[in-house]
Formats: structure tokens, C-alpha cells, sequence
């Protein structure tokens, strides 16, 4: 398999990437005082600056605060970091934080820091004297939150530490890595069932948004959870648009794509290979748009750099292989477009589940044809692994195909996948929003079939609607495949209409693509009926493409938000993007940190004209307020006026 295929976990992240000079923590309130235990509720609104608890939220939070274990399933942007930062606040003693990924940890760690909180982290990343300012920290009980890689956390030099320290939780984050059949294994979270065995007073909870129901009992297994509650989550991610197109002209369509919809948003392209990533990140460049490449390919500094320009500026597109954006927690991606079809349901969610953790409104864009159908199909072939890892992989990529052929609600069979279920079709994917045609397709598909058989099952689908369609072609001719019964029986349907035939069929998993990699199309045992005539059979109708059909939106929308954006002034936005801009780079933090768009968008709404007021804005605690309090409301004021 392409070495691009593997997740990549920035094995090799520099190790000056430490962009804080203020390790020690002057800037963190001294120890508090010993106070009768906060109330989360009080600690929510206080420090976090949010009115209520979203639902589950609140019941975890109980559950971890009263001692006990919890393994929590909740979707990307559902709020699973507070269900562990809000008990680590009321309990006493320090919350371990167990992390995959040391290239973000800073930006979490700084993101608590702006709420006043006291957390740090521990890793390869830092250099002996920083590791000594945080451990020193961890012992005298001067640390909320320690954010910690499983690697290092299993050294005994740390376990010691912890033993040492008072230790209020731990908290097992990506917590499907620990599965082996999940795309994320990491051998080193393995060996977290030691905190069960070492910690044994310690609550423990542990956080995915990816398991099935066979993962999270292997999650239960392994972290030794199997006595904690469990708290499942639905799925549904309502304010992403899912839309699947069959691909045309990959380039132009996402071109299109963006110019219409997410001018300047920020957004990740994924591409299966890194030239291919190289070639769209330039493509995107010339046509003025701020876009970057990441993948394994590239040097660790680059790689860095481009992440770090990603989080850091507005509206930068990452274009990357897999090896990009697991554990990013940018809150307003606000697409996620995919060039190449991912091989399961399951990366297909966690990929475009990186878009709109804000809620705001964000776009999942797929373009597919028949070449991914058949380049998925032989690398699982070729890839090693034996025959049940083969077959658990073949029905994964068959419930993708199945997602993207689908006539009904995307929505709805994403989310049956996963075990969840919703009762009436979304409203918000391509298939709902413009249901697709269907049409009797059991003759034509008879003829596509035979046509195979009849030239011996050794040729591409250029070659075969070549035959079907009749065509005067040398290479047939000297074949002697323009003598074949099913030679010119197809001129009912254009070859665009042939290559729908074939890459649903495909798809569906009545033809196969041969073994040897040469794209010669194969009968599976499936299709006898069809052949036969027996079966009927509804296809899609693919979609006509006009040319540049205006959705009905306006052009230059770009990083705003697009909901109820109506009766907000676009320059009033702007200016208050500008303000979090400059207090963010003061910091070198990602604007995010310093408030979420949502906030900025709160307080367009509220317009608040006191501190006091601009307190009751969403995502607006103590420690903010005081801080960014006055500059906010300066340029509210002028916000206004414009
Ligand atoms: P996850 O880790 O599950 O992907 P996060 O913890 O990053 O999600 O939360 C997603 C977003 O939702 C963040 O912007 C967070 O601040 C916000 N959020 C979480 N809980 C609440 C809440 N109770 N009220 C308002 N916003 C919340
Ligand atoms: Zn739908």
C-alpha cells in the first residue's frame, strides 16, 4: 500500500515547536484557597462563560466529580473536553490529561490558560528545564489540568511522579486508539490499562467519537472500563451538509465549489496521494486562494509550519493526505472537501466530522467516480493482511460505496451505520436537498454485463463502452471484438451514461476490478440474476451538470457565518475579527482561542454595552472578561457605528 495511506502521527514533530517562552507559570493564579467543593454548574458559567450543559454533559460530569468511571461516546464538537475539565476543577488535585497527538497540546493548554485555568503539559516536545518547571508544578498541586502523551505517561519516571502528586482524574482522550480494528492503533495506549491497575481510587474516563458498538467494548476491555457508565451520544453532526457528486472534472468542480460557497473559509481538501496534494494546493494558489500542502512527504519544520498557519491565520485551506488532522481542534473548518474516496464509513465521518465544531454551518464535499471505485478496491486486495482483515475491510468500503450511490438520505444511512437512527430523511445533504432520479436500469445493465463476459473479462470500462457504443476503433477491430454480439448494442446511452452504468455496478459489487491492477473489469458470483435478466434493477441517474448554476447564494459570504447572518453588518463582523486577530497575535495563539466565532457572533447579536453585559455573552467567562473585556467592548462600540 501507498505509505500515504497510513495515518501518520507526526512521529516526528520538531522539537522546538514549543512557542510559549513562559513555561514556568507567572502568568496562573498562585494555589487557591481550600473552598468547599464548586458547583459545575457555577464552574461552567464562571470560568468556561456557557449558560447550561448540553445533554449527557451535565450527567458525566456528576459521574466523574462523584469518583466514578465513565467512557463517553459523543460526536466531534459534541463537548466531550469539558466533561472532563469541569470535574478537574472541582476535585481536588490534578486532572491527568492523556493525549495522541504533542503537536496540539500546546494550543489546548493555551486555550485553558486564556479561561484562567492552571494546565500545562508534558512531552518530547519540551526541553529538560521546561519538564522540570511542569513536574514541579504537578507536585506542589499548582496544576488543574496536566496534558500528557500516552508514551510519556508510561515511563516510570512519570508514573512515579503521579504517585507522588494528587491526582483528581484521569482522562483518556481519542480513546479508540487503544483498537485494533480501528484506523487509529497506537500501541502505547495499550498499556493505559496500567493507570486501572496503579490508580485504583482515581476515576478514569475515557473519550472517542469514533467506536461502533464492537470498539467501544474493545475500549471497555483494554482501559479496563468495564464497570464504568456508559454515555452514548447520537451521532448526528445537524449542521453539516453532506453532498456526493460523481466526478466529472475533480479540479473544476472544486474550484467551483469553493468560489460559490466558502470564499475565504477555512477548509481541508483531502487527497489520497501527495503528488495529488501537491498539485491541488498549487492549483488553489493560482487562483488566489491562501492554500497549503501537508503530508508525510514533506519535513517535519514544513509540516509544523503549515499546521501552525492553518490554526493560526483566517481562511487557509489544507490540502492533505490522511496524515492530516486528526486530534485538530479548529472550531470553524467550515468545509471539508474529499478528491478521493476514503475506505470506510468510519474515516469518512472523523474526516469531514473536522468541519463546523462551532455548529455553525460547514459543507462535507465528496467528488467519486469509477477510477476510486477500482484503485480502493485493488489496494485492499493487494495489502497485506489476511482473509478476515481483508473481509472486514471489503464490507467497510462497501457501506462507503453504498453511502455514496445512495438515492435516499445520506444522513440517514451514515448515521444506521452507526448504529443510530433517524426517523425522517435530514433535509440538509445533496440527496434530500435534490432527490436524484432513478431509472429501470435491469436492460441496460444486462448488456454491460454480457459485454464483459463476451471480450473475456480482460478490458477497462473505456474499452467496453467502446464495444457497446460501437465504436470504429482499430484496437477492436484487430481484437475482432467489433464481431461480438454485444458489439454497438448500447447507442441508447452516452459513454458518460455507460460510466455511471459501470461505476454503480462496481459499486455495488457486481463487477470487480481485477487482481493484477490493470483495471480490467471481472463478473463476481452476484450477478448471475442480472445476467440472466431475472433481477431488476434501479440506477442512479447522475446529475446533469449545468454550467456555473447559481445555488442561490450570495458570492462573497466567505468567513462569515452564513446563519442568520441577515441582520448582522458584515463590516461590524469584520471589525471584530480584526480585534481577536490582533490580541491573538500579541499572544501567538490561533484567534480561537481567544474567542470562538460563535462569541464574536453573540455578542453582534446582544451588543453589549457594559462589562456586566458582555458577560452574559456566550463563551465569555471571568478570566476573559477581564482581560478582553474592555477591548471588546471598544470595539463593539465602534462596531456599531460602522
Ligand atoms: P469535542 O471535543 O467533543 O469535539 P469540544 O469539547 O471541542 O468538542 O467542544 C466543541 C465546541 O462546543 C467548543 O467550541 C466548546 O466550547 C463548545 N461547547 C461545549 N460545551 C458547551 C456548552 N455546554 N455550552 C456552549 N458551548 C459548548
Ligand atoms: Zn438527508
Amino acid at each position: 500500500m501507498h505509505p500515504d495511506d497510513y495515518p501518520d502521527y507526526y512521529p516526528d514533530a520538531p522539537l522546538d515547536d514549543y512557542p510559549y517562552p513562559d513555561a514556568g507559570f507567572e502568568n496562573l493564579a498562585t494555589e487557591r484557597p481550600t473552598q468547599p467543593q464548586r458547583e459545575p454548574l457555577e464552574v461552567l458559567r464562571d470560568v468556561f462563560g456557557y449558560e447550561a450543559f448540553r445533554p449527557l454533559q451535565g450527567d458525566i460530569v456528576d459521574t466523574v466529580v462523584r469518583g466514578e468511571d465513565a467512557l463517553v461516546l459523543m460526536p466531534t464538537g459534541g463537548g466531550k473536553s469539558l466533561c472532563y475539565q469541569v470535574p478537574a476543577l472541582i476535585r481536588p488535585g490534578t486532572g491527568v490529561v492523556i493525549s495522541p497527538l504533542i503537536a496540539l497540546m500546546q494550543d489546548q493548554v493555551a486555550a485553558l490558560r486564556q479561561l484562567g485555568v492552571r494546565a500545562a503539559f508534558l512531552n518530547s516536545t519540551m526541553d529538560f528545564q521546561q519538564a522540570r518547571a511542569t513536574e514541579y508544578a504537578l507536585s506542589t498541586g499548582e496544576l488543574d489540568l496536566l496534558y500528557c502523551a500516552p508514551e510519556r505517561l508510561i515511563q516510570p519516571r512519570t508514573l512515579e511522579l503521579l504517585h507522588n502528586a494528587s491526582i483528581s482524574l484521569f482522562a483518556i482522550d481519542e480513546a479508540h486508539c487503544v483498537s485494533q480494528w480501528g484506523h487509529d492503533f497506537r500501541s502505547d495506549y495499550l498499556q493505559l490499562s496500567i493507570l486501572a491497575e496503579s490508580f485504583p481510587n482515581v476515576p478514569r474516563i475515557a473519550l472517542t467519537a469514533t467506536a461502533d458498538e464492537r470498539t467501544r467494548r474493545e475500549i471497555a476491555e483494554r482501559l479496563s472500563l468495564t464497570g464504568a457508565r456508559h454515555f452514548v451520544s447520537g451521532f448526528d453532526r445537524p449542521n453539516i451538509q453532506y453532498r456526493i457528486a460523481p466526478k466529472t472534472n475533480a479540479n473544476k468542480q472544486l474550484l467551483d465549489f469553493i468560489k460559490a460557497e466558502h470564499e475565504g473559509d477555512c477548509g481541508i481538501v483531502y487527497c489520497l496521494s501527495r503528488n495529488k496534494v501537491e498539485a491541488t494546493a498549487r492549483l488553489l494558489a493560482q487562483k488566489g486562494f491562501t492554500a497549503l500542502p501537508y503530508h508525510a512527504g514533506l519535513s517535519a519544520e514544513e509540516r509544523a509550519r503549515n499546521q501552525e498557519r492553518f490554526l493560526r491565520e483566517d481562511g487557509v485551506i489544507i490540502v492533505a493526505t490522511i496524515a492530516f488532522g486528526m486530534g485538530i481542534d479548529k472550531p470553524d473548518v467550515r468545509f471539508v472537501a474529499h478528491l478521493d474516496l476514503p475506505k470506510s464509513l468510519e474515516a469518512y465521518y472523523q474526516e469531514t466530522g473536522r468541519a463546523g465544531r462551532d455548529g455553525r454551518p460547514s459543507t462535507a464535499w465528496m467528488v467519486y467516480g469509477l477510477q476510486d471505485v477500482i484503485k480502493l478496491r485493488q489496494m485492499l486486495e493487494a495489502s497485506q493482511g489476511n482473509d478476515q482483515f481483508k473481509r472486514v475491510e471489503r464490507q467497510k468500503l462497501d457501506a462507503m460505496l453504498g453511502l455514496c450511490e445512495v438515492t435516499g438520505c445520506r444522513r440517514q444511512v451514515l448515521l444506521e451505520y452507526f448504529g443510530d437512527h433517524l426517523e425522517k430523511p435530514c433535509g440538509n445533504c445533496d440527496t434530500c436537498l435534490s432527490p436524484p432520479e432513478t431509472w429501470d436500469g435491469t436492460v441496460a445493465v444486462q448488456k454491460a454485463l454480457s459485454c464483459v463476459f463476451r471480450t473475456g473479462q480482460r478490458f477497462g470500462v473505456t474499452y467496453l463502452i467502446d464495444v457497446l457504443r460501437g465504436s470504429d476503433n482499430e484496437r477492436l477491430r484487430q481484437s475482432g471484438h467489433d464481431r461480438v454480439s454485444t458489439f454497438g448494442i448500447g447507442t441508447e446511452l452516452s459513454a458518460n451514461e455507460w460510466k455511471s452504468v459501470f461505476r454503480q455496478l462496481v459499486a455495488m459489487g457486481y463487477l470487480k476490478a481485477d487482481p493484477e491492477g490493470y483495471g480490467a473489469l471481472q463478473l463476481t458470483e452476484r450477478c448471475r440474476p442480472l445476467l440472466k435478466g431475472e433481477q431488476p434493477l434501479q440506477l442512479r441517474k447522475d446529475p446533469v451538470v449545468r454550467k456555473s448554476a447559481g445555488s442561490g447564494r450570495s458570492q462573497r459570504q466567505g468567513n462569515r457565518p452564513d446563519m442568520d447572518m441577515g441582520n448582522i453588518n458584515p463590516a461590524a463582523w469584520d471589525h471584530l475579527r480584526a480585534c481577536r486577530k490582533a490580541l491573538a497575535d500579541q499572544q501567538g495563539v490561533p484567534p480561537y482561542v481567544i474567542f470562538h466565532d460563535t462569541t464574536l457572533y453573540d455578542m453582534l447579536q446582544k451588543m453589549p454595552e457594559s462589562l456586566e453585559a458582555l458577560g452574559e455573552v456566550s463563551g465569555v467567562g471571568a478570566a476573559k472578561l477581564e482581560k478582553y473585556g474592555p477591548a471588546f467592548l471598544t470595539a463593539i462600540a465602534e462596531a456599531a457605528a460602522l
